[in-house]
């Protein structure tokens, strides 16, 4: 069966720190996050994989909740003192590393994909830069 890939960027700002980091990233800081998915699927009878305004709606539901967002591990002993300041605070049950937030963005859109029966499309990649210059790429497992 012959597919077509489909790519949309996206960008998102947000603060973390990593706990477990020997060095700088152990302390609070924030990156400009940018990158794109990647859905494949076969050309339905309108033409389309998927369309792009449907690609930007699951990043919106995907990423959203992240963007201006303090990003720590639930367990952090900052979740608590950040939360009482009014700060957004997401926490997440691993460390908030651009492999896992590359993770966690490829699964919850693929858990919206499967959720829409309409749908024959499949994440095939995330790439997520944390930097110019570092980047993770997330596929799923086959
Ligand atoms: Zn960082």
């Amino acid at each position: 069966m012959a597919t077509i890939t489909l790519a949309r960027k996206f960008r998102f700002e947000a603060a973390h720190r990593l706990n477990k980091h020997k060095g700088q990233c152990k302390h609070l800081h924030g990156h400009t996050y940018k990158g794109h998915v990647e859905i494949e699927g076969p050309v339905g009878e309108d033409g389309m994989v998927l369309d792009f305004q449907n690609m930007k709606a699951l990043l919106n539901m995907s990423i959203g909740l992240l963007d201006h967002s303090l990003m720590l591990h639930e367990n952090d002993e900052l979740v608590n003192v950040m939360a009482d300041h009014d700060q957004h605070v997401v926490t997440m049950p691993y460390d908030p590393t651009v492999e896992n937030l590359s993770k966690r963005i490829g699964l919850s859109i693929q858990k919206y994909l499967n959720e829409d029966e309409t749908l024959d499309a499949w994440v095939k990649r995330v790439v997520l830069y944390e930097t110019p210059n570092c980047w993770a790429i997330w596929r799923p497992v086959e």
